[in-house]
């Protein structure tokens, strides 16, 4: 069902405080777009993940990535957004499966850190590197990869500039991250964000000259960080501030939730590539091998014996 944002929101069931999708549409401009907003499950995904604040902060805005542009794309396997540079933020992988899953992790080598400004930017925690969009149309089926550049300005640029050269889909991208606190539940992540992107049938590079796409290149730019943070501002509301001089069509929220596909079966085979001196070397002194899923925190631990390479 579709149904048009007005200036009253009475009408119809609003998207969610957080943990969702909202697609919609400009029909008369041949745009369409997303808000997507996480918290709990940004929370939920950050928590296993010992990282400085401003790594935190890119892993939180590629979760979101992830499901903005995974939620667009009718699949049914995954959607990842991958990040590989040579600054201490050295990779990062955030996945959105098909239904609403997100999860992700990052490595921040500290050796690398040395120099740091007091407030780095995406630049200095990334450095030079690539952006990657890898689909997977099934689960475990052929994957589609594009390769870009990392835009030393962030995610949400460097991931514009994927959809210009692999995709040649002129897409504009906001993204903004920031630190919740909760009395008992201590700190959390809360992550918003909008893309708008040229319908592919209708118009192709030519739309970024006109009037329409400077305009709301200029309303997205107007957006404010605690606009697509503030959980108390619906995305409606917010649809409706920035293009109220169009008419703005949205589809039902789409729901998020935090999800890890790893499990014991996965980590076993894994496990049995190594020769058994290495996983004697691995092993705790109890002669259990203990390892840790990166995504999820989730502990697995064999008995060195159930390792044996079965003869
Ligand atoms: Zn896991």
């Amino acid at each position: 069902m579709v149904s048009r944002v007005t200036d009253d929101l009475s009408g119809y069931t609003l998207a969610p405080p957080a943990d969702f999708v909202l697609p919609f549409d400009l029909p008369a401009l041949g745009l369409r777009g997303r808000v997507a907003r996480l918290d709990a499950v940004s929370s939920r995904a950050l928590s296993v993940h010992p990282l400085p604040e401003p790594a935190q902060r890119i892993l939180a805005e590629s979760l979101l990535l992830s499901a903005l542009l995974g939620s667009a794309i009718k699949l049914e396997g995954r959607l990842s957004v991958q990040l590989k540079g040579d600054g201490p933020l050295s990779m990062l992988v955030s996945d959105y499966f098909a239904g609403g899953g997100v999860r992700g992790y990052a490595r921040f080598d500290e050796r690398k850190a040395g120099n740091m400004p007091a407030k780095p930017g995406f630049g200095d925690m990334a450095g030079k590197g690539a952006l990657a969009i890898t689909i997977e149309m099934t689960p475990g089926g052929q994957a589609y990869q594009g390769l870009v550049p990392l835009d030393d300005e962030g995610l949400a640029r460097s991931a514009e500039g994927y959809f210009d050269q692999s995709e040649q889909l002129p897409t504009l991208i906001k993204l903004a991250a920031g630190p919740i606190y909760r009395a008992g539940e201590g700190q959390g992540w809360r992550v918003g964000g909008i893309m708008v992107q040229a319908v592919p049938e209708k118009t192709m590079g030519a739309i970024t000259e006109t009037d329409d796409w400077q305009r709301v290149k200029l309303f997205l730019d107007t957006l404010e960080a605690f606009e697509l943070l503030d959980t108390s501002l619906s995305a409606e509301a917010v649809l409706w501030r920035l293009f109220h001089e169009d008419e703005v069509r949205v589809q039902p929220a789409q729901p998020l939730h935090f999800q890890c596909t790893c499990n014991e079966n996965k980590v076993l085979p894994v496990l049995r590539t190594y020769p058994l001196s290495e996983l004697t070397e691995l092993a705790d002194a109890d002669g259990v091998v203990r390892t840790r899923c990166e995504f999820c925190g989730t502990e697995y631990a064999f008995a060195l014996d159930s390792l044996a390479k079965p003869e």
